[in-house]
């Protein structure tokens, strides 16, 4: 039993201030993590790849050519709605024509009127014109749209084309992402890897240390930089990868969980086969006061005040927990002075006091 390990005020102070010193260590060293893989991820090729990077050098002399294509096909287009009006207004005009000629007829049949022969010829001629005129619209009309024929067929063509070259530069850009992922998460476990398990060597070496500020903060640190830099950059590979780690981390979480305790009652029952005195002194006074508050056995945690309020013994497991001075003062067997006299109750008095339980009991 050490008297300087008692919780004072200032080493409770002192507890508070180590964990903030340690958790602002944590927090800066991220800090610094967070600054060395924005640097790092600016190195595997120069960023992400993009799709347009992919398609683009495949699709725009296609590109090109479509649009070429299209102008033409556009300025024939032209062509064939102004021919196609010249020809409405020629057929206007024809049909117009082929009215008032009739009409004329029925006019000269019914006169009788015979002398204008040559109008007729003229009229006839006129109206003979005009239907050719139709016709050389309709011609030039045909003419413009077998012109239009290759250039569509030349457009679909290369339609396919442009839509094929697509997929294919898709596919090169989804391979090209899954390379670049598989880079990004190879340089973060490079990174972190080693960090968790300079932690965990950290911590199972030195978690006593007087130190021990630092090393929890720079386990702190390493576990979020596994989780914040790494768990979210695991490959997909159809979520498999994800699983697996956490069914391994699960695992590794239970096993070492299951040990620990495995290993508590081992050592348990290992102090409950220790003499009373040895028992005694392997129980930190730290513990002992906070079991005893709690009125619990500081070596087995069972509640002792089941046997009453006068006990000595623990009803549990027999181990000494409290004597009577030789003033006559109940004292807790931990306390290094009597209450009443304020005398030291020495290890001698513990080894007289178990002496004396024992016979009593
Ligand atoms: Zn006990
Ligand atoms: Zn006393």
């Amino acid at each position: 039993m050490k008297i300087s390990q008692a919780y004072s005020r200032p080493a409770r102070l002192l507890k508070v201030a180590s964990w903030v010193i340690a958790i602002a260590f944590a927090i800066f060293l991220n800090m610094l993590g967070a600054l060395v893989i924005r640097d790092l991820m600016y190195a595997p090729h120069g960023g992400p790849p993009n799709a347009e990077q992919f398609s683009d050098a495949v699709t725009s002399p296609l590109d090109v050519q479509m649009h070429d294509l299209q102008l033409q096909r556009d300025a024939l287009n032209d062509k064939i709605e102004n021919t196609r009006i010249a020809q409405e207004r020629a057929v206007k005009l024809y049909t117009e024509a082929r009215e008032s000629f009739r009409n004329w007829i029925a006019t000269r049949q019914a006169t009788g009127d015979g002398r204008n022969d040559p109008e007729l010829l003229a009229r006839t001629r006129q109206l003979d014109a005009l239907q050719a005129s139709v016709a050389g619209w309709q011609k030039q009309q045909n003419a413009l749209l077998d012109d239009a024929r290759p250039i569509d067929a030349r457009m679909n063509q290369l339609r396919v084309q442009i839509a094929t070259a697509r997929q294919a530069a898709d596919e090169r850009y989804q391979a090209a992402s899954r390379r670049y992922e598989l880079v990004v998460f190879g340089w973060r476990l490079a990174l972190t890897l080693p960090l968790l398990v300079v932690a965990v060597w950290l911590f199972i070496r030195f978690r006593r240390n007087r130190y021990w500020p630092f090393v929890y903060g720079f386990g702190l640190f390493a576990l979020t930089a596994f989780f914040v830099e790494l768990v979210p950059y695991l490959p997909n590979f159809g979520g498999y990868v994800r699983v697996i780690v956490g069914i391994a981390l699960t695992a590794f979480a239970g096993i070492y969980m299951l040990r620990a305790f495995q290993k508590y009652v081992e050592r348990k029952r290992a102090e409950l086969e220790q003499s009373q005195t040895d028992r005694a002194r392997s129980v930190d006074y730290e513990k002992a006061l906070s079991a005893y508050q709690k009125k619990l056995c500081p070596s087995c945690d069972k509640p002792w005040h089941l046997g009453g309020d006068q006990v000595s013994y623990c009803i549990h497991c027999g181990l000494n927990l409290f004597k009577v001075c030789g003033c006559g003062g109940r004292n807790f067997a931990f306390f290094p002075f009597c209450n009443q006299c304020g005398k030291p109750v020495s290890d001698d008095s513990a080894v007289k006091a178990e002496q004396q339980g024992t016979q009593s009991r």
